[in-house]
């Protein structure tokens, strides 16, 4: 069962306005086991709304329209609706007593045009609706031999969330067969995506019934995999058997195989440990700790650190050598190694890691640093026994370098 939802509103084609309401019904429709499969967004014009509405009829079994069945001008998904399936409009009687109500209960009269939202598809059940004047309506109806559910639910959130929860889900409960969906996600860091989808593509390509998806995100890459079955639990077994394959081909490259962050693996991972860890940071200014100490609880593993900008700072709160730092820069194997291993000594922690490089746009004016690139990182991760230095050359702009950074120390930590 394919969906398709269509927003209609000439407002969500400007800079100004988005179409959230697709966000909650694709959850919805999932929830059902539903696979959204097309989403649309069309503005209040009778022609494009008719066009949009006979493909998305065409192509899939389920349509919801969300919008335009208020009383104005621009409201036409009625009509639309109508011509697209070649189907009557009848005004129905029950409705227009209710719009007279409501009016009557405001002490005023019902301007005419207020009348066309009693006009329902023929053979429509009505979606009675709470929180405003339009009533939805539900249609399920034979399309050239297809089932077809088309769904007309009003624009306004407020409207729509409550009248597809409470009343139209149940009712397309009641009405599709059970499927329940299943998800799982991979994470991994510092791998291209083309090797993942090189090293994977062979596996999930056997999984025909599992939709496998790669999305590259922040300094990351990630593999969605979702089943639909009759029951949650063949749906469940099927990503899973698929994700453990995965896992044993990937290894060590997923830092997560439930969802967590690498921050919150990495400190999950110092806490099974019995581990502490502190940071010393040049160049990310701090976005090791941010990223760290954004996950609740983090301080039964974090400690601390400090942000050492300057050569000063670096001598005083973590024992770097002024020596060093003249002879090799700041921004340098040295530098990180004392960093490292400084910060370790100071805050006591049983860990310390340190980034220092060159974030750009400038590189050093004078001294051993302006010899180096942009994007030149060094990260040292110091235990008490031995001090690791990683050389990392990095490229695109200050915020990327630096997110960037902070990724590789936090692999290097969790490896
Ligand atoms: P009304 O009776 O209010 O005119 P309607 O069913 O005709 O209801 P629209 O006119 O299409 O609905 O939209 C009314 C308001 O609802 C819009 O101005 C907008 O604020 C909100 N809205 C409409 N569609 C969406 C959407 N897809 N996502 C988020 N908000 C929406
Ligand atoms: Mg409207």
């Amino acid at each position: 069962m394919i969906a398709e939802i269509i927003a209609v509103g000439s407002e969500m084609l400007t800079p100004h306005r988005q179409d959230t309401n697709s966000l909650y019904l694709t959850a919805g429709l999932n929830d059902l086991g539903v696979e959204v499969g097309f989403k649309t967004i069309v503005g209040d014009s009778l022609r494009h709304l008719t066009s949009v509405a006979k493909i998305a009829i065409d192509r899939a079994d389920i349509v919801v329209f969300s919008g335009g069945l208020g009383p104005t001008e621009d409201d036409l998904t009625r009509e639309a609706v109508a011509a697209a399936l070649s189907i009557e409009l009848n005004r129905d009687p029950a409705v227009l007593t209710d719009l007279y109500k409501r009016y009557a209960a405001r002490q005023i009269v019902m301007p005419p045009n207020n009348a066309k939202q009693a006009d329902v598809l023929d053979e429509a059940i009505l979606l009675n609706n709470k929180n405003g004047s339009a009533p939805g309506q539900y249609l399920d109806t034979t399309v050239n031999g297809d089932r077809k559910i088309v769904i007309l639910l009003p624009g306004p959130p407020g409207e729509l969330k409550p009248l597809f929860d409470d009343v139209c889900k149940p009712r397309l409960a009641a009405a599709l067969p059970s499927r329940h969906l299943a998800r799982r996600m991979l994470r991994m860091a510092l791998i291209p995506e083309s090797q993942v989808d090189t090293r994977t593509a062979p596996i999930y390509k056997q999984y025909a019934d599992v939709e496998t998806t790669i999305l590259a995100g922040h300094a990351e890459i990630q593999l969605h995999f979702l089943s639909a079955k009759p029951t949650l639990a063949e749906a469940q077994a099927r990503v899973d058997e698929l994700a453990e394959k995965i896992e044993r081909e990937m290894d060590d490259s997923i830092f997560s195989s439930r969802g967590e962050s690498l921050e919150e693996v990495v400190l999950l991972m110092l806490g099974m440990r019995h581990l502490t860890l502190a940071v010393g940071e040049s160049c990310t200014g701090g976005l090791l700790a941010q990223r760290l100490t954004a996950v609740p609880n983090s301080s039964s593993a974090f400690i601390g650190g400090a942000v050492v900008y300057t050569t000063e700072l670096k001598t005083i709160f973590a024992g770097v050598s002024k020596e060093t730092i003249d002879s090799k820069g700041a921004v340098s194997e040295e530098v990180a190694r004392e960093l490292a291993q400084g910060i370790r000594a100071r805050t006591g922690a049983a860990l310390g890691i340190s980034v220092t490089g060159l974030a750009g746009p400038g590189g050093a004016p004078s001294g051993p640093d302006s010899e180096k690139p942009i994007g030149r990182v060094y990260i040292g991760l110091a235990d008490g026994q031995q001090t690791q230095v990683r050389e990392l050359n990095l490229t695109g702009d200050r915020m990327r370098i630096r997110f960037w950074a902070t990724q590789h120390a936090l692999e290097m930590i969790r490896r």
